[in-house]
């Protein structure tokens, strides 16, 4: 366990603690709630290209089957345990559960450095991953996701060795798949979508004018991009964006579609980006903004540098970028935390879309799509929001103790077996 998914692993029990205290849970219930229903740890081999054996190790967790089958996403990344995987699925629970979707929460993962590995090599990573997982995944058992290091396509090959091992071709088994198989219009940018949402929503509680309103995105891959995107077609000006290299900075605003298609032609960083003066990814999360999105990684506001975080709104696009001390920290200044399990739910809510599609043969044109993700996102923005202000709590204890108490219920309804 490194330390890195330990801290990820304690964060997230702690979480799941307040909200069993504030829901006033048994003992017995919170400790059904803390436990993973299964976690599975697999051999990966596989044959790189110039004929040597890799063995990686792959996880699936599937933490809470409750209110239906498991839903999460699968990562390749070098840093990827079964504490970060575990910690991960918990919050996916939570997540279905606050955007009341029929699901359950997983988290998968193949301990690997993806950008190591030849198109063929990430291949047959993706087909082993998914064959040994044959027997615990399906569309009304667990349908993996992309997330970090996986795209769609890698949904497309999972979903065919699916497909090759039980004969059957059931596109409901993943989603963020390409169009051409079963994907849905308008999942792409989903999470993007759904975070911006959040974000003007909040904004618009605080008074702001969103035409003066100022944003730092860290993290520019499939997420953070197009959330500063649609932040600028917003009417927002985004003033620092930043990805694993470091960022760039212009406080009169950056051009977002020019900064995607410097990336698109081959540059491995923003930083190159003409005009703009480059700045660390520490720099951004302390710039004088209105609205900070850590979209990027894990654990990057915590108590080392909360204090210096000036934005008034953080917005949680990545999982878990604010750590426990730092959400107190963050209270003591004012600053407004949206928290990940409300503001980066839009792709698991368009998930659901595409399975629904996938489960009746019937697409959905995109205006649908982003009118349903539309109506998912406030409610349950409006529901957290409320619940906070009723209860004095913050927008992540609130949005926590809607998704707990959605799954006490479903686990008391259902009852015990046997
Ligand atoms: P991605 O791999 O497409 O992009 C990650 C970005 O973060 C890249 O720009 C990378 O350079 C940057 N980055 C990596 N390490 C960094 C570091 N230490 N400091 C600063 N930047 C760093 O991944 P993504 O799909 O955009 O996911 C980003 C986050 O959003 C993750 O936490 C993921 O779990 C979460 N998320 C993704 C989705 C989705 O639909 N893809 C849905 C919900 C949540």
């Amino acid at each position: 366990m490194s330390l890195g998914s330990d801290v990820a692993l304690a964060t997230a029990q702690r979480r799941l603690a307040t909200a069993a205290r504030h829901l006033g849970l048994s003992d017995d219930m919170h400790d059904l709630l803390r436990t993973p229903r299964r976690a599975v740890t697999i051999s990966v081999p596989i044959r790189r290209d110039d004929g040597e054996l890799l063995v990686l190790t792959g996880y699936r967790v599937q933490h809470n089957l409750a209110r239906g089958p498991a839903k999460g996403g699968v990562r390749f990344h070098a840093g990827t345990d079964l504490a970060e995987v575990q910690a991960l699925a918990m919050a996916m629970t939570w997540k279905t559960a606050l955007m009341n979707l029929p699901y359950g929460g997983a988290k998968g993962g193949v301990a690997v450095e993806p950008g190591l590995l030849s198109a063929a090599e990430k291949e047959r990573v993706a087909r082993r991953y998914a064959a040994e997982l044959v027997p615990l995944i399906g569309p009304d058992l667990d349908i993996p996701a992309p997330d970090v290091g996986t795209d769609e396509q890698v949904m497309a090959w999972m979903m065919d060795t699916y497909a090759a091992h039980t004969g059957r071709t059931a596109p409901g088994v993943v989603t963020g798949k390409p169009l051409s198989v079963g994907g849905s219009a308008g999942r792409a940018g989903a999470t993007s979508r759904g975070i911006v949402i959040t974000a003007l929503a909040a904004l618009r509680e605080r008074g702001h004018d969103l035409g003066s309103t100022t944003v730092a995105v860290q993290g520019f891959g499939k997420v953070g991009a197009l959330a500063a995107l649609y932040l600028r077609a917003a009417g927002c000006r985004v003033v620092a964006v930043s990805d694993v290299k470091g960022g760039v900075h212009d406080p009169g605003g950056l051009d977002v579609a020019a900064l995607m298609r410097h990336v698109a032609d081959g540059a491995d960083s923003v930083i190159g980006y003409p005009g703009a003066d480059v700045i660390g990814n520490g720099e951004l999360l302390e710039l004088d903004v209105d609205l900070l999105v850590p979209a990027a990684v894990e654990n990057v506001i915590t108590e080392a540098n909360a204090d210096r975080v000036r934005a008034g709104v953080v917005v949680e696009g990545a999982n878990g970028p604010v750590s426990a001390e730092a959400d107190q920290a963050l209270a003591d200044n004012g600053v407004v935390v949206v928290p990940d399990i409300l503001a980066n739910g839009g792709g698991v809510a368009v998930s659901h879309l595409e399975w629904v599609q996938n489960l009746r043969g019937y697409p959905w044109s995109e205006v649908d799509v982003r009118r349903q993700l539309r109506e998912v996102m406030e409610r349950a923005y409006h529901e957290v929001s409320a619940l906070a202000a009723e209860r004095g709590v913050s927008l992540r204890e609130a949005a926590h103790i809607i998704g707990v108490g959605r799954v006490v219920e479903a686990h008391q309804t259902r009852g015990l077996y046997p």
